[in-house]
């Protein structure tokens, strides 16, 4: 299984441990359209016996070691999504439908540093969200 064989080097790399329950933490991010919440990932990973703990912490370690990021988009649910390649996906705007609340990752915009730093009362840009109305809630 080349995928999992891709994750466990690259967690390898990093000089952690590839464990089953963070490779398979990660590689259920890697097959997800759209970030997932922690509820989420823990029912696809819970029958494979990965309890809600093991899950949150390993969402957890891929964050703090760059191979996954989580965003909350304002209704303090914090969703993980990989990072692309093991390395620091560039942050990304995200879509919320105000009506069924589906995330939609915008990898199309890209903000430049530039237009980060704009204005000095902007301290550190942590999200980017725009809402709308999603084409099936439309
Ligand atoms: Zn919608
Ligand atoms: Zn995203």
């Amino acid at each position: 299984m080349e995928m999992m064989a891709e994750a466990r080097a690259e967690v390898r790399e990093l000089g952690k441990r590839a464990t089953p329950a963070r490779l398979t933490t990660l590689l259920f991010l890697r097959s997800q359209a759209r970030p997932a919440s922690h509820a989420e990932v823990s029912r696809a990973l819970e029958p494979l016996g990965f309890d809600k703990t093991t899950v949150f912490r390993n969402l957890n370690d891929l964050c703090e070691w760059g191979l996954a990021q989580k965003s909350e988009l304002g209704d303090h649910v914090w969703r993980f999504e990989p990072s692309q390649s093991g390395s620091h996906r560039s942050k990304h705007p995200h879509f919320v439908c105000v009506d069924c609340g589906t995330v939609t990752c915008m990898d199309q915009i890209q903000l430049t540093r530039g237009s980060l730093e704009t204005s000095r009362d902007i301290g550190k840009v942590t999200e980017i969200l725009l809402r709308g109305h999603c084409n099936d809630c439309n």
